[in-house]
């Protein structure tokens, strides 16, 4: 009885590797310790990186490699290291230097057997993988006074059973409690290591310490375990995968245990078992953070978070193998004799599915293990498989897992909906899907390229995020490209703070150089940037890259007037990246392209946005879009869409002639690029093309009937010659604009579209018309609708300018978020 109060109040506390890393940090973990009560027992793994480079110095020693021997005296070095600047040049410092001499003398030792034979035995690693444990766990006992180092290999025993160590319980308990049954000390003990019934030392597996400290508090009836690592605590998805994932309160030892199954490293799997029994509850905790609460695992978890699930982990690396064919059919003791083969070779079966006709069998197998599954199977069915095509076996590799888990699953509908669907619309294909009866677990299989994707879908999907995220791919750096990224550059914080928005620049390309940075590309001087740090453009590579990089919410903004980016947009669309675009080409060509762009994005589930086609800021396009989705009809629209054309006739007088207005309206950046196509009403025969269509009406361009305002021999040459062209008309340019102007008149270009009939062409508009008082670059839509009879709809403001276009696309942007 005496004994039991003892153990009641014992704590233990396992400190990872991570925990360990540097001399500051194992100072940092001696303050934790120092704050406990007695008795604690402290179990620690090997300092961080110690076992990977053992294993790597065993496989090049075994390989014939004497290399290993640099790099096994730098670990050895290294650890010794640590002892020294942790314990000082005393006597204790030197006894403690002393012991890991016999360690590594003993380590060299394994290891030139290893050179010598050629081979790696499973003993000789587990010997040599043993040492860092053994360093640490003196390292650490030393520094801690008072503390009593236990060699686990005394009580963690382990036996091995059907090719696999397996711990010996009843022995193991009864050698821990005998251990351990001193009122008020501190142990420090090394994980990982156990020895077999023959006195060898065997290890508990990769990430093992974890499993050392459970059994432990399990057999001492711990009043917790606390497993203290780098990152403050389970957390709902890899916190390396998904940047947005954050610390659960509390999980049940089922939740954990299947989260860790599937992948999520921070607690090795066999962990919670023994302490799962015992009903020990398990805290998992931040040693660079001990103020935060951190994970605590029991029997019932306290739920307040809103999601149905709990966490979402992944195994990074399965392959899938397929046993189908007639001879499945129907046919009983077929899943037997498959299982039974594969258990015979020790394969570890992660996942598995049927589908319901039995004509085929599915199950998931880490990579290493897949040949030897195959065989095993080939050798089970080879009288099936002879029989031509009874029986067949397929294997896909380059596949992931990904696990979404939670007790709160099985009452609650459509989770797999929402699953699926995040998946779905972002072209994630499922390729096979399980879902254990107990509903804690739905388990997809992906291929691996869309693994980090998958992952931050499915936490969007399902937790509520502090922030979300936009990834811009920006071509053109011209007024309109420039002008966004100031603008995005200026709100940005607010975007974050007030909005939850971050948005990321990821590429930008202009005619010359092309620049992709996942890390993100400063906005500023964007185009001294791309000047030192772009490769030559190459829009296909450029779109390649977007396409590898593989992002959810990637959007590419088309700031261009160029067709060969305008040609493109199917591509982009099709690989579920929205398009959000200032550049006519694409929405006034062929009717079909058009109408095939809005179809692929909306089978998507992307956004393909081009408000600033017309009006450039003015909301035209979405005014009519919302009109007629809620059952209006457009009957006429008439409208002064070119802001350059506008900009012109209001420049006009005796002392200002066309050809000096034209300049003007290029020079203020009202213009295209080319002011021919203003002038030629190619720009507006675009814009009322666009509008006929979003109001519904199947027209191509040859439709638009155009009356030129210029002579056809204005257009003929270069640019050049077309402003010399224009002087000779100057003249008789002013005496037309005089006439009307007499009549108390001004021109106007106008568009219209009326019952489908589009034409463009310029007026002469009197002081009762709503154009009439237009001033400047300014844009005017009238719209004549079954609700806006009598008195059209008007639109009216800055139809033209590169600020004004930006904003425009800025705010598609944001209807691409929904902000
Ligand atoms: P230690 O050295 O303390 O044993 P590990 O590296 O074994 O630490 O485990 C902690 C790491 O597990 C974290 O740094 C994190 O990157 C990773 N990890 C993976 N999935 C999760 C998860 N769901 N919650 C917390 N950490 C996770
Ligand atoms: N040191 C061992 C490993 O790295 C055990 C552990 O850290 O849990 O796998
Ligand atoms: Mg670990």
């Amino acid at each position: 009885m005496h004994f039991f109060l003892i153990l009641k109040e014992m704590k233990v506390l396992k400190f990872g590797g991570s925990s360990v890393g540097t001399p500051e940090r194992i100072l940092g973990v001696k303050k934790i310790i120092e704050a406990q009560s007695l008795p604690c027992v402290v179990v620690v793994s090997a300092f961080q990186g110690v076992t990977d480079a053992l294993n790597n110095i065993a496989d090049l020693a075994s390989g014939g490699n004497n290399e290993y021997i640099g790099l096994l005296e730098e670990i050895i070095s290294k650890q010794k290291g640590f002892g020294e600047i942790l314990a000082g040049s005393n006597s204790v410092g030197s006894r403690l230097s002393e012991a890991i001499d016999v360690i590594a003398a003993e380590l060299k030792e394994t290891y030139r057997g290893i050179f010598l034979v050629k081979e790696v035995t499973r003993h000789s690693l587990d010997k040599v993988l043993s040492s860092g444990e053994r360093i640490s766990s003196l390292v650490i006992s030393t520094l801690l006074e008072g503390s009593i180092l236990a060699d686990s290999q005394e009580f963690i025993k382990t036996d091995l059973v059907s090719g696999t160590q397996l711990v010996d319980f009843n022995l193991t308990n009864q050698l821990i409690r005998k251990k351990f049954n001193k009122q008020d000390s501190l142990f420090v003990v090394p994980g990982f290591i156990a020895s077999n019934l023959k006195g060898e030392t065997t290890t508990l597996g990769r990430g093992g310490s974890d499993y050392t400290a459970a059994i432990i508090a399990a057999t001492l009836k711990a009043e917790v375990l606390e497993i203290w690592t780098d990152v403050d605590g389970f957390m709902t998805a890899d916190p390396r995968k998904v940047e947005k994932a954050y610390t659960i309160e509390s999980l049940t030892y089922a939740e954990a245990m299947e989260l860790s199954h599937f992948g999520a490293k921070v607690i090795y799997t066999p962990t919670l078992r023994p302490v799962y029994k015992e009903n020990i509850p398990v805290m998992v905790r931040n040693t660079f953070n001990p103020g935060s609460k951190g994970t605590i695992i029991n029997h019932r978890s306290a739920d307040n978070s809103r999601s149905p699930i709990k966490g979402i982990s992944s195994i990074d690396h399965i392959d899938l193998i397929t046993l189908q064919g007639p001879a499945m059919v129907g046919v009983t003791g077929t899943s037997a004799r498959l299982f039974g083969a594969l258990a015979r070779h020790n394969i570890n079966i992660i996942l598995i599915t049927q589908a319901s006709s039995e004509y085929s069998i599915t199950f998931a197998v880490s990579p290493s293990d897949s040949v030897i599954a195959t065989n095993s199977i080939i050798s089970e069915f080879e009288r099936e498989i002879a029989l031509n095509n009874e029986l067949k076996i397929v294997t896909e590799k380059n596949l992931s897992i990904i696990a979404i888990v939670g007790e709160k699953m099985k009452n609650t509908p459509g989770i797999s909906a929402t699953l699926f669907r995040s998946l779905g619309r972002n072209g994630i294909n499922v390729i096979a899907t399980a879902q254990g009866s107990s509903e804690l677990n739905i388990s997809v299989v992906i291929r691996n390229e869309n693994l980090k994707k998958a992952l931050n879908v499915i936490h969007d999907g399902f937790f509520l995020s502090p922030f979300k995220e936009m990834n811009l791919f920006i071509a053109g750096t011209g007024l309109v490209g420039s002008s966004l990224l100031k603008q995005l550059e200026k709100q940005a914080e607010i975007l974050l703070k007030d909005h939850g928005l971050k948005v990321n620049i990821l590429g930008i390309t202009n005619s010359k150089k092309m620049l992709i940075n996942k890390k993100g590309i400063s906005p500023g001087a964007i185009r001294e940037t791309l000047k030192n740090e772009g490769e030559p453009a190459e829009l296909s590579e450029f779109i390649h890259h977007i396409k590898k990089l593989n992002l959810r919410n990637s959007v590419f903004v088309d700031c261009t007037a160029d067709e060969v980016v305008a040609e493109s947009y199917i591509e982009i669309l099709e690989d579920y990246i929205s398009v959000v675009t200032a550049n006519k080409i694409a929405c006034s060509s062929e009717y079909s392209y058009f109408q095939k762009l809005k179809e692929i994005a909306a089978e998507r589930g992307v956004r393909f946005m081009y408000e600033t086609t017309v009006g450039a800021g003015l909301p035209v396009i979405k005014t009519i879009n919302d009109l007629v989705l809620s059952g209006d009809k457009v009957y006429k629209i008439e409208a002064v869409l070119s802001g350059t054309l506008n900009f012109i006739f209001n420049e006009i007088n005796e002392n200002f002639p066309l050809s000096q207005a034209i300049r003007k309206a290029k020079e203020k950046g009202f213009s295209e690029p080319d002011p021919r196509v203003d002038l030629s009403g190619t720009d507006v025969v675009r814009k009322i093309l666009i509008l006929a269509r979003e109001a519904g009406y199947r027209i191509e361009k040859t439709d638009v009937k155009v009356n030129m305002f210029l002579p056809d021999e204005c257009f003929k040459g270069d640019l050049n010659s077309f402003y010399k062209n224009i002087e000779k008309i100057d003249k008789e340019f002013e005496r037309k604009r005089s006439k009307i102007a007499g009549e108390g008149k001004k021109w106007r270009f106008m568009a219209t579209l009326d019952h489908g009939n589009a034409k463009v062409e310029l007026v002469s508009v009197g002081p009762d018309h709503p154009s009439f008082d237009l001033a400047g670059s300014n844009n005017i839509v009238l719209l004549t609708t079954e609700r806006y009879k009598e008195l059209p709809m008007v639109i009216k403001g800055y139809g033209a300018g590169a600020e004004v276009t930006a904003a425009g696309v800025f705010a598609d942007l944001m209807r691409v978020v929904n902000v």
